[in-house]
């Protein structure tokens, strides 16, 4: 079979994605390759493809060992002999796939890092043809990624060791300049090629909140989303107890999953959403590194993110299927402050000498800014976004929560000046910057206590905006930040001027902030699904036959079809075998389990029971 009858036979798919063909082509001939693609993007095909078609075993090296076994059910259903070996196994069942192995049993084999270096490994290994080593989530190999394991670095040293170097090839997600270079040196990868596709992910919808209550509008997303699964992100550990509790209380059928839970209860969450009986995830980063659960039709952020490599990580984890799935991030000022305080207190970099961790340090608050220019920012998100990941992009994309809002710009240069003048006389009265807080109850005319205390009432700026709301205030003092007017002291939270301020005091220039027209909160993405209306109640049917047979074979039912597959199924209705083995996603050994119960749903829902 060629590559191509492949695709269609045990993928199901007639066409590939942008960068894969050229992916599966290196590796056929021989070459090393490097695959940088969004997640989502399609990088298991790149190498499990060819893998089918090369003499030998394909090694696949994966940090997260929970979703390896999901991974080796989906190539059974191909029909592609498969395994894997990590912790979860018994030395017994480790001992069988050995055997296994030598016998020739399998033609890809996912493994942990660490195993490699293992000397009963090392020995199998040593004794079979091993065509290719590919290493997924590269990037942990860069300490500076975000999620360096060290493991990684010997790689490397694993494929020069065997009797001959197979191909290696390594895919990622995370595409900046000194993580590529990392990724190609230490990998001592030879002259690949290499691929950076898109990393625009037209199906995703991207919108940032900044609403008085985050647990309501939390609550009022979720309400318009009750069936669909999700994963909510917080900054710690206890934002992630406090808001699974709240959405218990209201009814909502979520896990948790953090860090300093128990290993089984973490395992036990995970299976939960995995397999859809609880729908919503709670969780703080340290979930989802290599989840592929490619039915996550939302994920919303609760506090922002350090990054926008982690936020377009983990933002990228919605809508892996391609059916459109919504990107929320609920913004305060407040997050800004944990992040501030997350990264200067960082366990990571305790064992990197004081003048590296200094730089570290330096760098993850510059990106920390940049992050909260996303938060911050009037223009296009989704533009936002690729412009940070060095794409071109058009400017608007008509697709996000900006370009959808109603906007009216508004002139707010009295306002601003105003302000500016105020926190200018704080600075000249007290010999030091106050935050927005002081400084809004100062032009507020606030009888506070402090104010009084430090004098502030006697400037001139004192209640020249009494009337005005703090929120607006604060709204008008951000606008400022983000046009680089005013800068807030990253150690004392203190604001003060920049140059560029004296354009608006003395020079004339005006200030603008856009506004939406009306407070809409939200998206019109929950009631914009892929299932046209009259297909619904089929799709709905289709998705009960799909869990039937999950539970049956015990596995996921994203990995029996996924969501994008089961609606195409809903649009056509196949009647026939060779009818259904036109839609997409579905494969020649798929159809021959699935094929008839699907087949048979349909005809009773077109036909009435039989
Ligand atoms: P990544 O590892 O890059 O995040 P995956 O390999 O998990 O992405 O693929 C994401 C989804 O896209 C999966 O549901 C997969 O079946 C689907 N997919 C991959 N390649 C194609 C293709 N050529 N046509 C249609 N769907 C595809
Ligand atoms: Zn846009």
């Amino acid at each position: 079979m060629d590559k191509y009858e492949i695709l269609q036979r045990c993928f199901g798919y007639s066409t590939f994605r942008p960068g894969q063909e050229q992916m599966v082509d290196g590796i056929l001939s021989g070459r090393d390759v490097f695959g940088i693609m969004p997640t989502g993007g399609g990088k298991s095909i790149c190498y499990q493809l060819p893998a089918m078609m090369m003499d030998g075993i394909s090694l696949v090296v994966s940090p997260l060992i929970s979703l390896m076994r999901d991974q080796v059910m989906s190539l059974k259903g191909m029909g592609v002999p498969a395994a894997y070996i990590n912790s979860t196994l018994t030395p017994q069942q480790i001992q069988l796939v050995y055997r296994n192995l030598l016998a020739g049993m399998y033609k890809i084999v996912y493994v942990a890092p660490e195993r490699l270096d293992q000397p009963g490994f090392a020995s199998v290994a040593a004794r079979l043809k091993i065509s290719m080593v590919a290493v997924d989530e590269a990037h942990c190999i860069s300490q500076w990624g975000q999620d360096f394991r060290p493991s990684y670095l010997r790689i490397a040293g694993f494929a020069e060791r065997l009797p001959r170097r197979p191909v290696v090839g390594a895919f990622t997600a995370t595409a900046t300049a000194q993580v590529r270079q990392d990724v190609e040196r230490l990998l001592g990868l030879r002259d690949p090629v290499r691929t950076v596709t898109g990393f625009d992910r037209p199906n995703l919808y991207f919108q940032v909140l900044k609403p008085e209550r985050k647990d309501q509008a939390l609550l009022s997303a979720l309400e318009r989303r009750r069936d669909k699964s999700g994963i909510v992100y917080c900054a710690t550990r206890k934002n992630v107890e406090t808001v699974c509790q709240f959405l218990l209380d209201h009814g909502f059928a979520a896990a948790r999953y953090h860090a300093g839970l128990e290993e089984r209860e973490r395992t036990q969450s995970q299976e939960d959403f995995l397999y859809d009986r609880k729908m919503i995830m709670v969780a703080t980063n340290a979930f989802g590194m290599g989840i592929d659960k490619s039915n996550v039709s939302f994920v919303i952020h609760y506090n922002m993110p350090k990054s926008m490599e982690a936020y377009y990580q983990e933002a990228g984890r919605a809508g892996r299927d391609g059916s459109p799935a919504d990107c929320i991030l609920l913004f305060s000022r407040g997050d800004v402050r944990t992040a501030q305080f997350l990264i200067e207190n960082s366990a990571d970099n305790e064992d990197l000498d004081p003048q590296t961790r200094a730089i570290v340090r330096a760098q993850d608050l510059k990106r920390l800014d940049a992050m909260v220019g996303y938060c911050r920012t009037g223009e296009c998100l989704r533009g936002y976004i690729l412009e940070y990941f060095g794409q071109k992009h058009p400017l608007l994309c008509g697709s996000c929560g900006t370009c959808k809002g109603n906007f009216i710009t508004v002139d707010i240069t009295r306002e601003a000046k105003m302000i500016l003048s105020c926190v200018q006389q704080i600075h000249e009265k007290l010999g030091y910057g106050v935050g927005i807080d002081l400084a809004g109850r100062v032009l507020r005319g606030s009888r506070d206590k402090r104010v009084l205390e430090l004098g502030l009432d006697r400037l001139s700026t004192y209640g020249l905006m009494r009337g005005v709301a703090r929120t607006p205030i604060r709204e008008m003092a951000d606008q400022l930040e983000t046009e680089g007017y005013l800068v807030t002291d990253q150690t004392h939270q203190a604001l003060r001027l920049t140059p560029k301020a004296a354009q608006v005091l003395f020079r004339g220039q005006e200030v603008t902030m856009r506004k939406p027209l009306e407070e809409r909160q939200e998206p019109p993405a929950a009631r914009r699904d892929v299932v046209p209306e009259e297909d619904e109640a089929l799709y709905q049917r289709l998705r009960e036959v799909r869990g039937r047979l999950a539970r049956k074979a015990q596995v996921p039912a994203y990995v029996v079809f996924s969501n994008a597959t089961l609606s195409d199924m809903a649009r056509r209705k196949p009647r026939t075998m060779s009818q259904f083995r036109q839609v997409s996603g579905v494969g020649q050994l798929k159809a021959q389990w699935y094929g008839q119960d699907f087949l048979e749903c349909i005809r009773e829902y077109l036909d009435g029971p039989a």
